[in-house]
């Protein structure tokens, strides 16, 4: 059991998160209120330090990064995941081998059955004594009702077949939705992650992240209102989706940023694709639809780190911020790359 604390305890636990969330402007919902319960009683030692690097990141815990922190700390750790892919497996397999089995115990049965009919027939019934007879036609008419009963088993089986494929098409879909940020449908950073943690180990193969992050997207919320904001962000997605390769994994990190993976490219190539956005986004006007306003164009900056031998993904990012934070002291709307 996760919380098995007494009420002062958990009492001692709600005066620390209180204030916690106070200081770092947190939204006091169920859900953040949650994580910080969660972050006093220890409950989750890995939600901790993605808590604390959120907080030192953004100065607060931003909305999106709750919500996926949530899900996947508290609700779906990795190993409960896997576990219920495992069960699910099994599940698909032992239902599958049964009504194999099933399916041809009931064809053997019919062969015989068909068989036992045919022999009683050839046979003929002359000569032999009444009861022999009438044994003769209770074993044909047995082997008929197995026949019958091992059919409507199996049809039974097929049934639970396909409700288990629908649980399984419903668990999938719901475990894309975990991985998936709703407003821009790009991935979220646990897919950057599993993807970094795949390429890893692979010294061979060249890889970097590119840190983006829109500038003064405050003052622009601030100026054109946060839904105008929002649908900023959504085109921001789009344009990566369109400029990124097969191989580059796009994502929105958290709040007005996002970050692109690319294995298998070189430093020439990440650097062409991250200066194509740069500019395409540069050059795009909006408009507001509801006041036909014009909008000037919103402009990114970039910061590239190529990874190092046997360097881990917090110490990439960490570079390819460094990176990014000198495009923005050296004017925004640029790409700079990390020593
Ligand atoms: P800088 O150029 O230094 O990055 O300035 P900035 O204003 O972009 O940076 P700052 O970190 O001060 O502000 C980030 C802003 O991004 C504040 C926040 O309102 C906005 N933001 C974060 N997430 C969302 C979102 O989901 N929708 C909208 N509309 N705005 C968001
Ligand atoms: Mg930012
Ligand atoms: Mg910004």
């Amino acid at each position: 059991m996760k919380f098995s604390e007494d009420s002062s305890q958990a009492a001692n636990y709600l005066r620390r998160a209180v204030p916690k969330m106070v200081e770092h402007d947190i939204v006091p919902n169920p859900l953040n209120y949650t994580l910080w319960y969660s972050y006093f009683s220890q409950a989750y030692p890995s939600l901790n330090k993605a808590l604390e690097a959120t907080v030192s990141r953004y100065g607060t815990c931003p909305v999106d990064v709750s919500e996926s922190l949530f899900l996947e700390h508290i609700i779906q750790t990795d190993d409960q995941l896997s576990q219920n892919n495992k069960i699910q497996q099994s599940l698909v397999h032992l239902v599958s081998d049964l009504s194999g089995t099933i399916e041809k115990t009931s064809q053997e049965t019919a062969v015989y059955s068909s068989a036992l009919k045919e022999n009683i027939m050839e046979l003929g019934t002359s000569g032999l004594s009444d009861e022999l007879v009438q044994k003769l036609n209770e074993l044909s008419s047995n082997a008929s009702g197995l026949c019958s009963t091992n059919e409507a088993f199996q049809s039974q089986l097929a049934q639970a077949q396909s409700e288990i494929n629908a649980l399984k098409q419903e668990l999938e879909e719901s475990q894309s939705q975990a991985s998936t940020d709703a407003l821009t449908g790009l991935a979220n950073r646990r897919v950057f992650e599993s993807i970094f943690t795949q390429h890893a180990h692979n010294d061979d193969m060249p890889m970097s992240v590119v840190m983006i992050d829109i500038d003064r997207f405050k003052n622009f919320n601030d100026t054109h209102g946060h839904l105008m904001g929002d649908q900023i962000l959504q085109f921001v997605g789009k344009l990566l989706k369109q400029e990124c390769p097969e191989s580059v994994t796009p994502v929105r990190f958290g709040g007005e940023e996002f970050a692109l993976l690319c294995p298998e490219l070189g430093i020439d190539n990440v650097k062409d694709i991250a200066e194509t956005i740069r500019t395409k986004l540069s050059k795009v006007a909006f408009s507001n639809k509801r006041t036909g306003e014009r909008i000037e164009p919103v402009t990114a900056s970039f910061g590239i780190a190529v990874k190092r031998s046997n360097e881990v993904l917090e110490n990439l990012i960490e570079r390819a911020d460094k990176a990014l934070y000198a495009a923005k002291n050296n004017g925004r709307n640029q790409v700079q790359l990390a020593s």
